[in-house]
């Protein structure tokens, strides 16, 4: 089969629109999709300082490379890699190599950040302290990682003094995350989830996805095709994610739905533009302990430092 657009030869097929790319073709539908995705939901400005979590997984290799090659056409803008070492011994080290290694490579500033250095404990700390899941400790891993790593990220965007803080979620992590809304019933987080990104905490730098219209598996030949090396390892912890199982019934059911994923994102988009009260900063207060946004008096990450805390005492 040749190339839809050039009659060169095909090295992917898109299953959603059956369009033959050959190599070129596709890394500049790639580039144009986050371009349009950008553009679309009013993700940059022009002179923005653009910070980029990395964790040198494939969605954010991917998204380091193509952010590069689209701020090239923005001189007044610069582009920050922030990379987090979570501390999870015999994983993190090869992202955290692979992460460093492009953002050598492709000339950006980068950063790297800790848990241990910013709230005291490495993950590991976190998991062996909280015990034994089900028996002693309430939620898996990557809820304390997640709390963690959403706060730590945030903080590194402020010390960076980024304007804007990007993100590799791509089309299936945001369906994913669509879904595990519904199905929480947490309709607040579900409309939290607008794409445009808005100052809703005087605490928060502002968040966008790039990505959240491109698929996986366009990323992984992204990778592959321009040899661009990632982390392919997965995490330890991983296995006690809730997720699994939503991201499991995606993948199962988009091998016959081709376009499952898309219509989720777009049925939220549609969504958006019927509710007017989304809410906003006004009903996020302020942390009593670090003053960061919290939706109640404590913010997660205050909560799990103090039960920690409790617990090293006993
Ligand atoms: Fe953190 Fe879970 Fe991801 Fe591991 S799989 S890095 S614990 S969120
Ligand atoms: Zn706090």
């Amino acid at each position: 089969m040749k190339c839809t657009l050039c009659g060169g030869q095909t090295v992917y097929i898109r299953q959603y629109d059956k369009l033959a790319l050959c190599k070129r073709h596709f890394n500049e539908q790639m580039t144009k999709r986050v371009q349009k995705t950008i553009t679309r939901y009013k993700m940059l400005g022009r002179k923005d300082r653009i910070a980029i979590g990395v964790s040198g997984g494939k969605d954010s290799v991917a998204l380091l490379d193509i952010m590069s090659k689209i701020e090239k056409d923005f001189p007044e803008s610069e582009l920050v890699a922030i990379i987090i070492d979570e501390g999870i011994e015999n994983y993190r080290e090869e992202g955290l190599y692979f992460a460093k290694k492009h953002a050598k490579r492709l000339d950006i500033e980068h950063h790297v950040f800790s848990f241990k250095k910013d709230f005291g404990y490495d993950l590991d700390d976190v998991i062996e302290i909280l015990g034994e899941r089900g028996k002693d400790r309430e939620y898996g891993a990557c809820s304390y990682c997640g709390i963690l790593r959403r706060k730590i990220l945030n903080k590194a965007a402020q010390k960076v003094d980024a304007d804007i803080l990007l993100t590799g979620h791509n089309l299936e992590d945001e369906a994913e995350t669509i879904l595990l809304n519904i199905i929480r019933g947490d309709i607040t987080r579900l409309v939290r989830l607008d794409p445009k990104p808005r100052k809703i905490h005087h605490s928060l730098i502002p968040r966008a996805k790039p990505f959240r219209t491109t698929p996986q598996a366009e990323i992984v030949m992204y990778c592959y095709l321009n040899d661009l090396e990632y982390q392919e390892l997965p995490c330890p912890y991983a296995v006690e994610a809730y997720r699994g199982d939503v991201r499991d019934f995606i993948f199962k059911t988009q091998e016959k739905q081709s376009m499952l994923s898309f219509n989720i994102v777009r049925g939220l988009d549609k969504l958006l533009k019927m509710v007017t009260d989304v809410p906003s900063g006004n009903k996020m207060q302020d942390c009593s302990k670090c003053g960061d946004a919290s939706a109640s008096n404590l913010c997660k990450a205050c909560w799990l430092k103090d039960k920690i805390d409790i617990i090293q005492k006993i």
